[in-house]
């Protein structure tokens, strides 16, 4: 269900220039690594980026992260165990959050989006615009 982005690494910096980011070394590897995840925290990318060369500090990885959040690359996605998700597709989309993992994954159903998008838009207060709906559906594993 999860679709992996697969860039290379001119396709990397052309997509940061797109975004009117210039493409430095660190910005082209955080948003590698979050291609690979696909839904990542701060502390995942960190991690995933491990102890090679220009190792970043977890602070210097958050503030890559919002950056790239700024420019519309990623989009955040908070999680009901509080921890921040980045999220490599901004589009509206629903998500499948794992509670005993910890992990988040898509859930794509358009229709679904759309008709909660179009139900809460159809009753809200006067006086207030939707923003955008974040559908999370929270599982565990079972054994089976
Ligand atoms: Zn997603």
């Amino acid at each position: 269900m999860e679709e992996r982005q697969q860039y290379t690494e001119e396709e990397i910096r052309e997509r940061l220039n797109q975004c009117g980011l210039k493409a430095t070394p660190q910005r082209v590897r955080v948003y590698e690594a979050m291609c690979e995840l696909g839904h990542a925290s701060a502390d995942a990318v960190f991690h995933q980026l491990g102890d090679g060369q220009g190792k970043m500090t977890l602070a210097t990885v958050y503030n890559v992260l919002e950056s790239l959040t700024d420019a519309g690359l990623l989009i955040r996605r908070p999680s009901f165990s509080s921890k921040m998700f980045f999220d490599v597709h901004p589009d509206a989309h629903c998500h499948i959050y794992q509670q005993d993992t910890l992990s988040m994954t898509d859930f794509r159903d358009e229709v679904l989006q759309r008709s909660v998008e179009e139900r809460i838009r159809a009753q809200l207060p006067p006086g207030l615009q939707l923003d955008r709906v974040e559908i999370q559906i929270l599982c565990h594993a079972h054994e089976s």
